[in-house]
């Protein structure tokens, strides 16, 4: 329990609180570290009705296999832009973000961002991902000043008083291919006109723990256009909020 509190002391520390008060529900699609099923799967179905998601990279595990699969290569990243999705940050050795010290994460990050700045011209980090768990409060507070938003996890949408700093994700393999908890949370999230992000990793027909199948894959996407909510890429859904509170206003 006390591990528990001190793993999610950073959530009450160091907000950005933003505001959800248009009654629009938003969804985006969020992939980790990311596999090249992710990319060539799992963006394959979103681009299919017409949607894009965001891949948060850590650069340093460029072309390597991880528990997930072979990781994105370099023509992936080119790939991911040219079909309309984001690339966001996920430090550049995959730090955990709680056994991590604070300066050496933050020099990941910086690390991150001078990669990508080399390998795509005019493709720069707005968005943000924690990897592996909760941030230290500090870690926090030193991430924050680099991205939009970032984002940890949590199983819920974010409703009217989320933290950019912090923002929720559900990540799809926890149901383990359990269809009903995805569409409880779609339904939650249109009737408080949330931001539901989802997050996982592979998108493969025999997928990682950490990962899911294409049929689960699309059959969530399906469910979460027929909700009505607008399906956005992270920072495009950030900037998209931002306009609909100030017509609210
Ligand atoms: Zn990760």
């Amino acid at each position: 329990m006390e591990r528990y509190v001190e793993r999610n002391s950073a959530r009450w520390l160091f907000r950005r609180p933003m505001t959800l008060s248009s009654r629009q529900p938003y969804i985006s699609f969020t992939f980790d570290d990311f596999p090249r099923t992710a990319l060539l799967d799992g963006g394959e179905i979103l681009n299919r009705y017409g949607l894009s998601g965001t891949y948060y990279t850590a650069l340093g595990l460029m072309g390597k296999g991880s528990p997930s699969g072979a990781l994105f290569v370099l023509d992936d990243l080119r790939r991911a832009i040219g079909h309309g999705h984001e690339l966001g940050c996920h430090t550049h050795s995959h730090c955990h973000s709680w056994n991590t010290a604070t300066d050496v994460f933050e020099d990941a990050i910086r690390r991150n961002r001078a990669a990508i700045a080399e390998l795509m011209t005019g493709v720069e980090f707005k968005s943000f991902s924690y990897p592996i768990s909760e941030p230290r409060p500090l870690t926090k507070r030193v991430t924050a000043k680099y991205f939009e938003s970032c984002r940890a996890g949590g199983q819920k949408p974010n409703v009217s008083s989320a933290d950019r700093n912090q923002l929720a994700a559900y990540f799809l393999e926890k149901v383990r291919g359990a269809i009903q908890p995805v569409k409880d949370v779609i339904d939650l999230n249109r009737r408080q006109a949330g931001w539901l992000i989802f997050a996982t990793h592979d998108i493969a027909p025999d997928p990682s723990p950490y990962g899911c199948t294409p049929e689960f894959f699309e059959e969530v996407v399906q469910y979460a256009v027929a909700s009505g909510a607008r399906i956005l890429p992270v920072s495009s859904a950030l900037r998209s909020i931002g306009e609909s509170n100030s017509d609210a206003a």
